[in-house]
C-alpha cells in the first residue's frame, strides 16, 4: 500500500474493516475483475463474499442487524471497492442508498420489514428517478401514481437507467402524485415497490426488458422498467405521507454523491498505481520511462489529483457524519473526484503508450469506465449549479 488516499483519525474498527475489505479487493476483486468485465459477467462470488465481510449492512443501525458504521467508513470501503472494480461499488451503492432513505425517511413498520434483510443483503436495493425523456430534470418526470377509491395507487410509466434494475428486489421508484399542491416539487412520492430479481415481467405490471449495453460499468445490470397499471398499497409509500418524494431523493443522492467520489478516488488510485508500475518497466531511449521528466511529472500532476479528490471525499462525508448540511462539501467532492479521476485514467492511459489500447492492460478497462462517474449522481454541470447556488446564499451581499 502507497501513501496516498490515507485518512487522519480512524478508529481502530475502521482500520479493522478497511484492512479487511482491502485484503478482499486484492485476492478476490483485482484478479478477475477484467476478465468478469469484459465478459459482462455478473460478479455473483465476489457479492456473496461482501454479504459475508457484512458490506452491506455496512450503514443500517446494529438494532437492525447491519454495523452501524458511519458514512465516512462507507466512502472508504467503496474507495477500496472501486480500485478493485468500479462495478462492483456500483452493486451496493444504490442497495446503500436505498437503505439510507430507509433509515431516515421510512417508518417504523416500513423499517422492520426491510431493514434486517438488506443488512444481510437478502433484500436488495435500486432506486429510480431517471425517465427516458428527463435526468437532470428531476421534476420533468412523468411516470404518475394515481389514487383509487379503495386508497391504493396505480402505477403507469417508464423509468430508465435503474443501477441493479435486475438484480434487485426492492426498488425505490420517484413518480408524480396529484396532492394539489402549488409546488411540483411537493406533488411527486417515492414508493417502495417490491419486485422478483431477474428481467420480463418480475410484478405484476412492472417488467425490466432487460439490460441496456454499455461502453463499460459491465457486470453490473443497468436497466429500464415499464409500469402498466402496477397496483400497490399506500403502505408502501416512504414515509407514509405522499408529496415528499422529491426530498426524500434528493437527500439519497447527496449521499450518493460522496459515494460517486469515493468511487472516483478508488478508480483514480488504481490508475496511479498502474502507471507508476508501468513506467519504472517500460524502457525508452535507454531508460525507464519514469525518468524521463515528462512522464515523471505527469506522475506527479496524477498523485496529486488522487490525493486532492481523496481530502476533499473525507471531509464532506465528515461534515454528513457531523449531522450536518453537505451539499456543498458532497458537490465539490463529486465534481472534483470524477473529473480528476477522468484525467488520472487519461494519464495513466497515455503513459502505457501502445498497450493502453491492448484490452490485456488493465487501464483499458478503466478507461471505459472513468467517463460514468462524470454523468451519475448528477452531472458535473449540475454539480457546478448546486456548488454555484450555495455559495451565493453563503456569500449574499448584505444590505
Ligand atoms: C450507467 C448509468 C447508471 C445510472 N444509474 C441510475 C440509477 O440507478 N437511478 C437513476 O435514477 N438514474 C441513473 N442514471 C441516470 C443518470 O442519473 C442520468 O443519466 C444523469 O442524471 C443525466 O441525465 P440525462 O442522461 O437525462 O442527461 P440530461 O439531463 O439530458 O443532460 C444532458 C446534458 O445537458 C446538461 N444539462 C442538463 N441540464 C442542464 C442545466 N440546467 N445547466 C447546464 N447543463 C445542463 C447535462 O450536464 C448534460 O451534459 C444512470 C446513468 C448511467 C449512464
Amino acid at each position: 500500500m502507497g501513501r496516498l488516499c490515507q485518512t487522519d483519525g480512524l478508529t481502530e474498527d475502521q482500520r479493522d474493516i478497511l484492512e479487511a475489505v482491502r485484503s478482499f479487493v486484492d485476492k478476490e476483486i483485482l484478479p478477475v475483475a477484467t476478465e468478469l468485465e469484459h465478459a459482462d459477467e455478473y460478479p455473483t462470488e465476489i457479492v456473496e463474499g461482501l454479504k459475508e465481510l457484512g458490506v452491506f449492512g455496512l450503514m443500517i443501525p446494529e438494532e437492525y442487524g447491519g454495523l452501524g458504521e458511519s458514512l465516512l467508513t462507507y466512502a472508504l470501503v467503496v474507495e477500496e471497492i472501486a480500485r478493485g472494480w468500479m462495478s462492483v461499488s456500483g452493486i451496493i451503492n444504490t442497495h446503500f442508498i436505498v437503505a439510507y432513505m430507509l433509515q431516515q425517511h421510512g417508518t417504523d413498520e416500513q423499517k422492520q420489514r426491510y431493514l434486517p434483510r438488506m443488512a444481510t443483503g437478502e433484500v436488495r436495493g435500486a432506486f429510480s428517478m431517471s425517465e427516458p425523456e428527463c435526468g437532470s430534470d428531476v421534476a420533468a418526470i412523468k411516470t404518475k401514481a394515481v389514487r383509487g377509491d379503495d386508497g391504493g395507487y396505480t402505477i403507469t410509466g417508464q423509468k430508465m437507467w435503474l443501477t441493479n434494475g435486475g438484480s434487485a428486489n426492492l426498488v425505490a421508484v420517484l413518480v408524480k402524485t396529484d396532492e394539489g399542491a402549488d409546488s411540483v416539487y411537493r406533488n411527486m412520492t417515492t414508493f417502495l415497490v417490491e419486485k422478483e430479481p431477474g428481467f420480463g415481467e418480475t410484478a405484476p405490471g412492472v417488467t425490466i426488458p432487460g439490460k441496456i449495453e454499455k461502453m463499460g460499468y459491465k457486470g453490473v445490470d443497468t436497466t429500464e422498467m415499464v409500469f402498466e397499471g402496477h397496483a400497490i398499497g399506500a403502505e408502501q409509500i416512504l414515509g407514509g405521507e405522499p408529496g415528499k418524494g422529491f426530498y426524500q431523493m434528493m437527500d439519497g443522492v447527496e449521499v450518493g454523491r460522496v459515494n460517486v467520489a469515493a468511487r472516483g478516488c478508488g478508480v483514480a488510485n488504481r490508475a496511479f498505481e498502474l502507471g507508476v508500475e508501468y513506467s519504472q518497466q517500460r524502457e525508452t531511449f535507454g531508460k525507464k520511462i519514469a525518468e524521463h521528466q515528462a512522464v515523471l511529472f505527469r506522475l506527479a500532476e496524477m498523485a496529486t489529483k488522487v490525493e486532492a479528490a481523496h481530502q476533499m471525499m473525507v471531509k464532506a462525508a465528515r461534515v454528513k457524519d457531523k449531522g450536518e448540511r453537505n451539499d456543498l462539501e458532497a458537490g465539490m467532492a463529486k465534481y472534483l473526484a470524477s473529473e480528476y479521476c477522468a484525467q488520472v485514467v487519461e494519464d495513466s492511459f497515455r503513459i502505457h503508450g501502445g498497450y493502453g489500447f491492448s484490452k490485456e492492460y488493465e487501464i483499458e478497462r478503466l478507461y471505459r469506465e472513468a467517463p460514468m462517474l462524470l454523468i451519475g449522481e448528477g452531472t458535473a454541470d449540475i454539480q457546478r449549479m448546486i456548488i454555484g447556488r450555495r455559495l451565493l446564499e453563503d456569500y449574499k451581499l448584505k444590505g
